[in-house]
């Protein structure tokens, strides 16, 4: 039983944050989950537990990986591309290394894994892919963002461009757009830049007009819903979850 009963699921990125909370929420769902990370040790405490979620290590930037994962893996319906990589900095503190390094993490990674994942769900005739945008993308210009607001617009021209040519043919492509949430990588990030750590997370928190991040469960509901025959009405469609920031 759940939203998500009989259906099997891939997530990219399902070590920590939002991608381990999705993983979680779809398996509480009643879907099947695979769950892939880059870091396995983080893998291991997410299998631990959980008995519909299975693990693979998968590093998003290796598309000869990605094929032989989704070969093995069998009929998959939901497709959730969380894996992403911020890179800090202005146009001109971004060198060709962290242009391209956002860009294969960001995008290419779901070139490959919806071209993976696709032909199996033409041949059923049914598929939700789930992509991983940001507000910092085309919906707002964020500073220090260059890169990867970059990269997170294209996600979304990627997400629009597969709903268009799929929507007849019984698969969903919807994009995901949070604003700050409270997860690992951010706190890595606020420890990176050194100094005054409660300034940092004030800093962060300051933007955000409810005055608090957002917790990864509330992405993680967005993300059920898309995945799930609920909005079995909705693709080419990208979904603002931001606390009111962009508003
Ligand atoms: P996180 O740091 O909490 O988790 C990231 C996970 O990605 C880790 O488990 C890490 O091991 C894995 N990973 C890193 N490189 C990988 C690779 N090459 N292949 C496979 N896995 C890899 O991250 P998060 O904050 O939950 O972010 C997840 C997604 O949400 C990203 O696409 C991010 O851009 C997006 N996002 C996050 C926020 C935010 O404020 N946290 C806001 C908007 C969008």
């Amino acid at each position: 039983s759940g939203r998500l009963a009989g259906k099997h699921a891939l997530v990219t990125a399902a070590g920590a944050g939002i991608g381990r909370a999705t993983a979680l929420a779809f398996a509480a769902e009643g879907a099947t989950v695979l769950a892939t990370d880059i870091d396995a040790t983080q893998l291991a405490s997410l299998a631990a537990g959980h008995p519909n979620v299975t693990t693979r290590r998968l590093d998003v930037t290796d598309a000869e990986a990605i094929a032989a994962v989704v070969a093995a893996a069998g009929a998959i319906d939901i497709l959730f591309n969380c894996a992403g990589y911020v890179h800090a900095g202005t146009l001109l503190d971004t060198d060709d290394d962290a242009w391209r390094r956002s860009f294969a993490i960001n995008v290419d990674s779901m070139f490959h894994t919806c071209r993976a994942v696709l032909p199996g769900m033409l041949e059923r005739g049914v598929g939700s892919i789930v992509n991983m945008s940001s507000v910092a993308s085309s919906i707002k210009g964020v500073p220090n963002r260059f890169a990867y607001g970059s990269t997170k617009a294209a996600v979304i021209g990627l997400t629009r461009s597969i709903a268009a040519d799929y929507v007849a043919r019984g698969v969903r492509c919807n994009a995901i757009c949070p604003g700050t949430v409270k997860t690992p990588s951010l706190a890595a990030r606020v420890r990176a830049l050194g100094g005054d750590e409660e300034a940092a997370w004030r800093g962060f928190t300051d933007r955000q007009p409810m005055g608090r991040l957002g917790e990864p469960r509330e992405i993680a509901a967005l993300a059920v819903y898309l995945a799930s025959d609920e909005s079995s009405f909705t693709t080419g469609t990208v979904h603002v979850v931001d606390g009111g920031w962009s508003n």
